[in-house]
């Protein structure tokens, strides 16, 4: 933290992430550290007056519980300037006129980021200036190559931060703790003692209202090929020597760059689903394709599932299954672990037949770990225990971690450029065989727990 106040100019200021998560997240993290310097300037092609744009900002730190002095310093220094972002001059003129070390924030349609970058590189940034580019980074492999070497020519890799808020959520954080500070697991955490895992984000919340972004982007892109692929690369990572961002990235990398889908074949290691209508809990689901703003002809799918290998030492041989879906009757949120069978169980020896199995529940964040012992009665009859506990409450939001991270000029908590690359390399031949209607699309009610044979793992 320095006393300079860092500007934060959010180009999008008038859209829905800077509202519902980019303005709350820094209001939380004012929560937490209420001296921050830092200086928010907000420019879209919206009509704001100053005071309308302040209004926001401050709801948004209310919201936020940030304390009050915090936020009268904070959004009497604030300042809204019209802009459209793709025209030269006015674009000149706004960066032009912020003072200080700063942080350029893309909160834009993805299209127009890769024409901003463009201009950048003709207009310049005063050095230091660090970009914070939302996902999904382009729209398939060749368009995040483009957007990578657009934004590498405007400032270096290090000052490029790529948002997954997924790294910022303390739960997905908690794996570093509990593989790197347990003795228990480290010795457990390879193909040797682990038969299969599950990385399921699973939501009740249906469309929302969000037709126009998600009826574009479908399940695969919006989850599975950002956060979940995040989130394996943390759980299956080589341990890092320090919490260095490079190192991090590096051994992250490592893991992308080794991960192929299952069998090699995207027919059998991928299936599509996408819901009708149904209820959950006390509310009637529309059927997806009559949700406003959808196109039945894209086919877009509200589930996927994919089955991944990382071909290394620690891991060839095991599934890795990621799956996301909307309108499910029960949101599982969690990453599931299962062991192999014991060598050997003693005869006499009466065991439950379940395996041991490791729950990391990403929300509410939990932990529990299901292994056999002793039932009532015959202590030689086994049943399977839960041991339980629950994780702390995260000190802030997740956009909150992350912003610090960037205001702070530490990438650990960014996607480095390559790893953008490799999950569109992955999740690539499953759009196309998906484009190809090689797989079909399968259909479930809202309020269900998703296709027959949901989550099996395909044979090899
Ligand atoms: P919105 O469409 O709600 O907001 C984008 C804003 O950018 C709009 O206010 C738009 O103005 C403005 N804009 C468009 N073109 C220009 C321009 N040339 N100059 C200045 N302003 C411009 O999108 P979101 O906020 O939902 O998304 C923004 C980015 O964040 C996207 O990359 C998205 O993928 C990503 N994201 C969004 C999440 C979310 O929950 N919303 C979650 C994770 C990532 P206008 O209305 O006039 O077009």
């Amino acid at each position: 933290m320095t006393d300079q106040p860092t500007t934060l100019l959010i180009l999008g200021a008038s859209g829905d992430l800077t509202r519902r998560l980019l303005l709350p997240g820094l209001g939380s993290l004012l929560k937490v550290e209420p001296d921050r310097q830092v200086r928010v300037v907000g420019a879209d092609r919206a009509e704001l007056s100053q005071h309308e744009w302040a209004q926001r900002v401050r709801e948004s730190f209310v919201e936020a519980e940030a304390p009050q002095g915090a936020v009268d310093r904070v959004v009497g220094q604030t300042a809204y300037q019209r802009t459209d972002a793709l025209d030269e001059d006015q674009l000149r003129e706004l960066i032009g006129s912020v003072p200080g070390s700063l942080v350029i924030y893309f909160a834009l349609p993805p299209q127009v980021t890769v024409g901003v970058c463009a201009l950048l590189e003709r207009i310049g940034v005063p050095e230091g200036t660090r970009l914070a580019m939302e996902k999904p980074f382009g729209h398939d492999l060749a368009s995040a190559r483009e957007l990578n070497a657009q934004a590498t020519q405007v400032v270096a890799e290090e000052q490029i931060h790529r948002i997954d808020h997924f790294l910022g959520v303390n739960t997905v954080l908690n794996l570093l703790g509990l593989r790197f500070a347990n003795r228990i697991f480290q010795p457990l955490w390879s193909a040797d003692h682990i038969a299969k895992v599950e990385i399921e984000y699973d939501e009740d919340l249906a469309l929302e209202g969000r037709a126009g972004y998600y009826d574009k982007a479908g399940a695969l892109i919006d989850m599975t090929q950002s956060h979940l692929l995040q989130v394996l690369a943390m759980f299956a990572m080589e341990s890092p020597a320090s919490l260095d961002a490079e190192e991090m990235r590096s051994l992250k990398s490592q893991v992308l760059r080794a991960t192929r889908l299952w069998g090699g074949d995207p027919r059998t290691a991928s299936r599509r689903a996408r819901y009708t209508a149904g209820r959950i809990g006390d509310r009637d689901v529309p059927d997806y394709v009559d949700e406003e703003g959808v196109d039945p002809e894209r086919g877009t799918e509200t589930l996927a599932e994919l089955v991944v290998e990382i071909r290394n030492q620690r891991w060839a041989g095991v599934p890795f299954l990621l799956r996301s879906g909307k309108a499910l009757g029960v949101p599982h949120k969690e990453i599931t672990v299962t062991f192999r069978e014991p060598a050997h169980i003693p005869d006499g020896l009466r065991d439950c037949g379940a395996p041991d199995r490791l729950v990391l529940q990403l929300r509410p964040g939990a932990v529990t770990l299901d292994v056999s012992v002793n039932a009532e009665g015959d202590p030689f009859d086994l049943e399977q225990a839960q041991l339980h506990t629950t994780l702390g409450q995260p000190r802030m939001r997740p956009y909150g971690e992350v912003l610090a991270g960037i205001l702070d000029s530490n990438p650990l908590l960014s996607i480095r450029g390559d790893a953008a690359e490799l999950m569109w390399e992955l999740v690539e031949p499953v759009l196309t065989a998906w484009r190809n209607d090689e797989v079909p699309l399968e259909v479930y009610p809202a309020g269900s727990q998703g296709p027959e044979g949901w989550g099996t793992i395909p044979p090899r």
